[in-house]
């Protein structure tokens, strides 16, 4: 999509929200505050055509009332398993968002694991995956099980390798500081962890990766790759009996690394 930018519009801490525009019009990923989403869309002189929301987390969508009263109407999609206050245009697994004046159609993905309704949107070659899948991680299972884990991981891994990968926070350091220690051997994590090293140092956003290079680096994305399984099984002192055994393992280690 040559005519699409994607903006990141840091926010708190950690916090990306993330502004699809042409030039004019544009639509916002997970809003976590109003202020910054309104100082990016009125530097640019943007147009709101809808806010997309991942998941339920304050953190996500925060910055929605505050968007609602500036811009009343603002179509508000968001899961429709998750109860969340300014969502009108509730949408699931499998259905599509056409946003007009973008030209840009969505796919509805369900990536439920870190909530239970959380929701991924796909399309024009960008994936927008709020905590479901991060840069060399993943988010933490709140809501779902390992199980789930693994079925919105393998779900996203499928997707075409030049997709975009817009997720919800800059955790991609700690995360690759984490890759490092359960699987010491692995040369294009380290280059790519020499490129982010850089990218943070001059306050630029390590985001978005790919899914091709996420298969390469991120070690939820490969809980099969051999190094991986012998670190986990000296971490937890037996080896892990399948993938998805080995994936809740790294999940858990994660929690407390
Ligand atoms: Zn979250
Ligand atoms: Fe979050």
């Amino acid at each position: 999509m040559s005519t699409l930018d994607v903006l990141p519009v840091p926010f708190a801490r950690d916090n990306y929200l993330w502004l699809i525009h042409d030039g004019r019009h544009a639509a916002l990923v997970d809003p976590g505050e109003a202020a910054p989403a309104l100082a990016a869309l009125e530097k640019d002189a943007l147009t709101p055509v809808a806010v997309l929301l991942t998941h339920h987390h304050g953190d996500h969508i925060g910055g929605v009332p505050g968007l609602l009263a500036r811009h009343p109407g603002l179509p508000v999609y968001g899961p429709r398993a998750e109860d969340i206050a300014g969502v009108d245009h509730p949408v699931s697994d499998g259905d599509s968002i056409a946003l007009a004046a973008l030209g840009l159609e969505l796919a509805v993905l369900n990536v439920a694991a870190h909530t239970c309704g959380h929701l991924a949107y796909c399309g024009g070659g960008m994936l927008f995956c709020g905590d479901a899948l991060f840069s060399a991680g993943c988010g933490r299972l709140f809501e779902g099980t390992p199980t789930d884990l693994e079925r919105a991981l393998t779900r996203l891994a499928a997707l075409d390798g030049s997709t975009k990968v817009y997720c919800g926070h800059e955790y991609t350091l700690a995360n690759l500081a984490f890759a490092r220690a359960v699987e010491p051997e692995n040369a294009a994590r380290d280059r790519y962890a020499a490129r982010c090293e850089t990218l943070r140092a001059q306050g630029l956003p390590t985001l978005p990766s790919t899914i091709e290079l996420e298969k390469a680096v991120n070690p939820f994305l490969r809980p099969g790759a051999a190094g991986i399984v012998a670190s986990v099984a000296a971490h937890s002192g037996t080896p892990p009996a399948s993938a998805r055994a080995c994936l809740a393992a790294l999940r858990a280690w994660k929690d407390t690394f």
